[in-house]
């Protein structure tokens, strides 16, 4: 089926659509019979037929029936009519008035099935009725409902939109070619007008949306795919890496890699292997194994010859990353350095000097990567863990310490900036959406303050079996100090309930060094209960510890408990985390049960969106999202991901798109152009 250039028509050029309605019809967006065809309902009602004796008074209902009296029609007031007939339900008759809509009356007759949509009054045993539907069509009770505004009814919308799909559903071709469209699984574009409009039921409405979902991203995607080809074509530098080594470095780890891991491990290693600048992004959850990704990264250009950078935002962060990877890779021959705000003069002079002259292999560090001073040999690779931590420049100024390097990005918390790199397009993107086998999953709970019991007995049963606790308190005010005295205090009480313990407390005022000693001993299991501000929030990793109590959880976001939650259930056993807080509002105690009962990240990113809305979680700087009909960009977003893989491939393979099974869709994007210029 091809798009029909007739559809692409005015909707004046309806029969019967003059002037008045085109002009209210454009209040909503739609120019065209296509814009029309493609302007969805926003929901359904979705209505039951039910026996009329369990109908309440005033429900809205479907009902099936007979006609059983030749319609009458009457006018009454200032142009208002009535259309009123008896409807025989089995053995029961009930009356049926339809306002205002008089052409019915020559569309009904007596014997007729038909199925109406109405609100049924159970005095009158009459029916308020409002949509009349061919008996045919009428075993679903979803009845479409439109965004509309005080230019233009409902009704009229509805009754223009099937007046459309009357007579030009056929034209409107297919924007995604057939062989995507069969890969996953979607409607053809009529079957998905059809789907949108009049559901035949929940499930048909379910894929109507999915579809149209895919759709408008891909569209969207093509767009931008169009755009980065015809911009830009970044050079870089192949990198043959060695294949044994790799190979060696895989057999080398204590466990085997998820089957995520090793899907984005090669797709890593694709981008490096060609002579184009990689330009990824790789989300996961915490915990998910990204770091480890993230070595393989760097063995693979140092087996080219290449120096790598990994730069993190914070110094636990870097000292963490520093000793895992030094771990892993010094066995194979490679120098590791860890540079950061506190590593001694002397110690960095020899770090500066070693970069230039290539006998360091990896730097690892914090912002002190990006100082002047920091000049590389040969610069291939460079990595940013929390890359929404820094700012575009810092990224910069690190990447162009090389020339056109790899980069890759790594983020746990894909809302919000990473959202935008994908909507905009400027990188390509890697998921690993599972973790590794054989994770516990942790367990959540909300507690209040009055179940401080419940806590405590938990804490008692996990130091009694050797493991360590996290105890965390919020940033609750502006006011550093005060967040200090609140966590200041919690340690002392908790230093004061658990006396056999080693409480210690850890804050972000301590000076870095004396920061990475706590933490260096938390690791080695040398403290007990380690009560923190959100320092710990990033990265951190010690498998001993499966306890966490978040205190005040309600003042932290859901992401951010979600991220701190992350920094346990990193062992084979049993982790748990408990949310202490005693919301006030009804929306902070749905906030608690959602942590508590959710696992997934996304999820969560979506819930406090929900939430705090949009504009809020993106701040006023990253408003610039490109608003979607259809889809979330969150809630949506691996669609977003397939739909911009899809685009990028057929942009490659064919960018002017010429093959003939590209001609509608060619088409459509000439049209959205169009669509896009007028508003
Ligand atoms: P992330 O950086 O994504 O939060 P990490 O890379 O720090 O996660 O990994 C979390 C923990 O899981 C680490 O202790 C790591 O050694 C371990 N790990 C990573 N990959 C696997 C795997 N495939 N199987 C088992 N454990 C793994
Ligand atoms: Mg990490």
């Amino acid at each position: 089926m091809t798009l029909d250039d007739a559809v692409l028509m005015p909707v004046t050029s309806l029969k019967g659509v003059g002037a008045k309605t085109g002009e209210a019809l454009q209040s909503l967006g739609i120019y065209s019979i296509y814009d029309l065809l493609f302007y969805f309902p926003y929901r359904y009602d979705e209505l039951e037929t039910l026996p009329l004796d369990q109908l309440n008074d005033g429900q809205k209902v479907m009902l099936k029936g007979i006609v059983a009296t030749t319609p009458y029609q009457n006018y009454f007031g200032y142009r208002k009519s009535r259309v009123s007939f008896k409807l025989r339900i089995d053995h029961d008759i009930i009356m049926v008035n339809f306002f205002n809509q008089p052409w019915l009356s020559k569309q009904l007759e007596v014997g007729q099935e038909v199925a109406i949509y109405g609100k049924y009054d159970l005095r009158k045993q009459s029916l308020s009725a409002y949509k009349l539907v061919a008996a045919k069509n009428a075993d679903n009770g979803m009845a479409p409902i439109y965004s509309v505004n005080r230019h233009i009814k409902q009704k009229k919308l509805q009754g223009l939109i099937d007046q459309a799909i009357a007579e030009c559903l056929p034209g409107v071709g297919n924007a995604v070619p057939d062989e995507i469209r069969q890969k996953y699984r979607l409607l053809t574009d009529c079957d998905l007008v059809m789907a949108m409009h009049h559901p035949k039921n929940p499930d048909e409405a379910r894929a109507g949306r999915r579809s149209a979902v895919f759709r408008e991203f891909f569209l969207f995607q093509m767009q931008m795919a169009q755009l980065s080809s015809s911009n830009k074509k970044q050079i870089g530098h192949a990198k043959k890496y060695d294949l044994g080594e790799v190979a060696a470095l895989t057999k080398s780890l204590p466990f085997e890699l998820s089957a995520d891991q090793k899907k984005v491990i090669n797709e890593i290693f694709a981008d490096m292997f060609i002579d184009k600048q990689m330009q990824r992004l790789l989300q996961g959850d915490v915990g998910s194994g990204k770091t480890v990704v993230a070595v393989f990264a760097i063995y693979g250009a140092i087996t080219a010859g290449y120096q790598a950078a990994l730069m993190v935002p914070t110094e636990i962060l870097a000292n963490q990353h520093f000793r895992k990877i030094s771990e892993m890779l010094e066995p194979f021959g490679v120098r590791c350095a860890l540079l950061t705000g506190s590593t001694k003069a002397m110690e960095r002079r020899e770090i500066y000097k070693e970069l230039a002259d290539g006998m360091i292999n990896v730097v690892i560090g914090t912002h002190a990567l990006i100082q002047d001073k920091v000049i590389f040999k040969k610069l291939g690779l460079v990595i940013i863990d929390e890359q929404h931590r820094f700012g575009v420049a810092q990224r910069l100024a690190l990447i162009n310490k090389g020339d056109h390097p790899d980069i890759l990005a790594m983020t746990a918390t894909p809302i919000p900036r990473s959202l935008a790199l994908t909507v905009y397009g400027e990188t390509d993107l890697s998921e690993i959406r599972h973790l590794p086998a054989g994770r516990k999953p942790i367990i959540s709970a909300w507690k209040t303050s009055d179940q401080m019991d419940d806590v405590y007995r938990l804490m008692r049963e996990q130091l009694a079996q050797g493991f360590q606790i996290y105890a965390v308190t919020p940033l609750i005010t502006e006011s550093e100090s005060m967040d200090l005295e609140n966590a200041e205090a919690l340690c002392q009480r908790l230093t004061h309930d658990f006396p056999d313990q080693r409480v210690v407390l850890l804050h972000g005022k301590m000076a870095s060094a004396d920061k990475d000693e706590i933490m260096t001993r938390f690791s080695e299991g040398e403290i007990d209960i380690l009560v923190t501000t959100s320092v710990i929030e990033v990265g951190v990793d010690v498998a001993n510890a499966n306890l966490m109590i978040i205190f005040d959880a309600d003042r932290f976001g859901l992401s951010q408990l979600h991220q701190l939650r992350g920094r346990i259930g990193r062992g084979q056993t049993q982790s748990y985390c408990l949310f202490v807080a005693d919301p006030k509002t009804e929306a902070g105690k749905k906030r608690m049960q959602i942590v508590a009962e959710t696992r997934d990240g996304f999820k969560l990113a979506e819930e406090d969106l929900k939430m705090r809305g949009e504009g809020d979680l993106f701040g006023k700087a990253q408003s610039g999202l490109p608003e979607f009909k259809m889809g979330s960009v969150v809630s949506d977003y691996p669609v977003m991901v397939a739909a911009r893989e899809v685009a990028q491939e057929i942009v490659a393979k064919d960018p002017e798109l010429k093959a003939d099974q590209l001609a509608d869709l060619k088409h459509v994007l000439e049209y959205n152009k169009l669509v896009q210029a007028r508003s």
